[in-house]
């Protein structure tokens, strides 16, 4: 596919899932994300294909109200880090993995007014629901199956119910035309893996 930049995000975020989506949402209502969010998206944008460059071009135009002094001194180092670019994976060639759902998941760290971590573990439920609506998931049958996954701690079984209710139309022409078995679907335990197989779903189901 087309080299993914910048300017790209913005719709390419309708692949990406929940966790990553609300970053996305709150970084353009806020211009802002706090340390842990931006490190969160960071390392998926990374993990998507986003090259350095393009991801440091990427948050210095999203965050509108800083100028570029205080950007470069105060998030550019954090976001070349991450890459690998600068500190001690530098040298050892590498930055840090983008973070898989167990991580993610296992953050008992996320307190109230943050927007990282993963909403269907993380969110009140209620918040959840707002957010999924608002992308688009309105559906009541998914929706109470999700307040009851949720309610079972089953986080990730909500979050594949979702994606495999949005692509469900995809689903069945990759399966229906044989490019696709059951195989290919199995569970998504990784953010990138979810963004992946969205955007694939779209390609092949033209
Ligand atoms: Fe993100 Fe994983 Fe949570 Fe889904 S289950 S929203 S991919 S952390």
């Amino acid at each position: 596919g087309a080299a993914i930049t910048a300017s790209s995000i913005d719709q390419l975020s309708q692949h990406f899932p929940l966790c990553m989506r609300s970053l996305h949402i709150n970084l353009r209502k806020n211009n802002h994300l706090k340390h842990f969010g931006r490190l969160q998206y960071t390392l998926f944008l990374k993990g998507i294909g986003l090259s350095l460059e393009e991801c440091i071009l990427f948050w210095r135009q999203s965050f509108k109200g800083k100028t570029d002094d205080e950007f470069n001194s105060q998030y550019k180092y954090n976001i070349r880090h991450a890459y690998g670019d600068v500190g001690g994976d530098a040298r050892r060639g590498r930055g840090y993995p983008p973070y898989s759902c167990q991580k993610i998941l296992g953050d008992n760290n996320v307190g109230i007014g943050q927007t990282h971590g993963c909403p269907y573990r993380h969110y009140s439920v209620d918040n959840l629901v707002g957010l999924l609506q608002s992308t688009g998931v309105h559906d009541k049958g998914i929706l109470r199956e999700v307040r009851d996954d949720v309610g079972k701690q089953r986080y990730h079984i909500a979050c594949n119910r979702v994606f495999e209710w949005s692509h469900k139309n995809e689903i069945k022409k990759v399966k229906d035309d044989g490019t696709w078995s059951q195989a290919d679907l199995d569970t998504i335990v990784h953010p990138n893996v979810y963004f992946k197989r969205s955007y694939l779903l779209k390609q092949l189901a033209k």
